[in-house]
């Protein structure tokens, strides 16, 4: 499968993102011309299989597409990333009646899906969460609690909810690092569901300030039994998905490095500097370094996949590192004229952030990582 089997662009769908991006920092919404183009491209489809309606791309060509997207809008690259993590999940743990009702939406209508995972107080491994799902007498569940930091909240017309179940007595608890457990759940919920409760303003966050980040508000919600997507030892399974077929947030990065990178060459190119060593050294010290990002997104998809979860979190330290480690490299070169407030490099570098801190952010990858370079790993890593 490769990126541009159904993914055509033409030049305006990268001039309105460009221009939505440059929009939505000073304002701090997300660009509705810019949504409207994602939801017009297919893009949130792609990695749907054909059977819904979808492009059936693998993580491959995912990549590739969310790489274009983030080099000129990364706040709608980690919208779509973020949505197609979901798809994914519906696609492997959802029943056959599930996966004709969401599936076709996303793919067909283009909705627009978030994940409603972390909490104000809960910690990046997503243990022991605040909201909470219950049974309730008419064999539904009620869901209450609150959420925050989910990306696309302002503008989803649906959510993927991840809950604490009720303690229930042999529940195996991991002992070493993990992401989310065995004794939480996921949930499919409309955000129509009447006590869904989401702020119309996103969170005032430094970078990715078109991404719709906001609160969500679950005020005794009731759902069915079909909203239920997975529950105990499928749940932690669930959340790695993306990391064991190579999807990755990896990708925002270097198209977020590209554009870093684009930006000093153009600088070169308006002052003539290519003539300088200082400058040639620098440029070729970033080009080296979004290619190594780039093919290590790459490598991701191929080789052995017993050890692609591992190498995700890698990935995803690396491409976010290199992601930095650029953008420095370029406000260096580019001095006092890159530290005007307007200059794309200040949004561009707060966005190259706000990758490292996205979920697994890197402390917990770090945990991650060694505890499966320890001898004995348990389930849930
Ligand atoms: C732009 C953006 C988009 C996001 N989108 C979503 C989304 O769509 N859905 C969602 O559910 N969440 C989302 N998040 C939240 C994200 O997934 C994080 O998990 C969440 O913010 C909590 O992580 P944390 O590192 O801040 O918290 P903590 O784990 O509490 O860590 C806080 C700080 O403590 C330090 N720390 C903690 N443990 C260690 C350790 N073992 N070693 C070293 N240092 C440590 C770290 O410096 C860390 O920065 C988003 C966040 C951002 C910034």
């Amino acid at each position: 499968m490769n990126l541009h089997d159904r993914f055509t662009p033409g030049p305006e769908f990268g001039e309105t993102l460009r221009a939505g991006a440059r929009r939505a920092h000073e304002t701090g919404e997300v660009d509705a011309a810019s949504l409207e183009a994602l939801r017009r491209s297919g893009l949130l489809g792609m990695m749907v299989h054909e059977d819904h309606g979808g492009w059936g791309y693998d993580a491959a060509a995912a990549n590739a597409a969310i790489e274009t997207v983030a080099a000129d809008n990364p706040s709608i690259a980690i919208m779509l990333y973020l949505h197609c993590a979901v798809a994914v999940r519906i696609e492997q743990y959802g029943t056959e009646t599930q996966k004709k009702h969401w599936l076709p939406r996303i793919a067909r209508r283009g909705e627009l899906v978030a994940s409603a995972w972390s909490e104000p107080g809960s910690t990046a491994d997503k243990r022991s969460l605040s909201t909470t799902a219950q049974r309730d007498t008419a064999g539904g569940w009620e869901i209450k609690g609150g959420k925050t930091f989910s990306t696309s909240a302002t503008v989803a017309d649906f959510f993927i909810v991840l809950v604490q179940l009720p303690p229930t007595t042999g529940t195996a608890h991991a002992t070493g690092p993990t992401y989310g457990g065995s004794d939480q759940a996921l949930f499919l919920v409309e955000a129509a569901t009447p006590g869904v409760e989401v702020p119309p303003d996103a969170l005032d966050m430094a970078g990715m300030r078109g991404s719709g980040t906001g609160m969500v508000q679950f005020r005794d919600v009731t759902v069915g039994e079909d909203n239920l997507l997975c529950s105990g030892s499928a749940t932690p399974e669930a959340i790695q998905l993306p990391h064991r077929l190579g999807l990755t947030l990896g990708a925002v990065s270097v198209g977020l490095a590209q554009a870093a990178h684009e930006t000093a060459l153009a600088h070169a190119r308006d002052r003539d500097l290519f003539d300088e060593p200082r400058f040639q050294r620098q440029l070729a010290s970033t080009e080296i370094a979004v290619r190594s990002a780039r093919a290590a997104v790459r490598d991701l998809t191929t080789g052995p996949a017993q050890d692609r979860v591992l190498r995700a979190y890698c990935v995803k330290v690396f491409a976010s590192t290199t992601g930095e480690t650029v953008c420095g490299t370029v406000r260096g070169l580019l001095g006092s004229a890159g530290y005007l407030h307007a200059h794309e490099i200040n949004r561009i570098s707060q966005d190259a952030e706000a990758v490292t801190h996205m979920g697994p952010p890197t402390h917990l990858c770090l945990d991650l990582i060694a505890g499966r370079l320890a001898p004995a790993t348990g389930p849930d890593r």
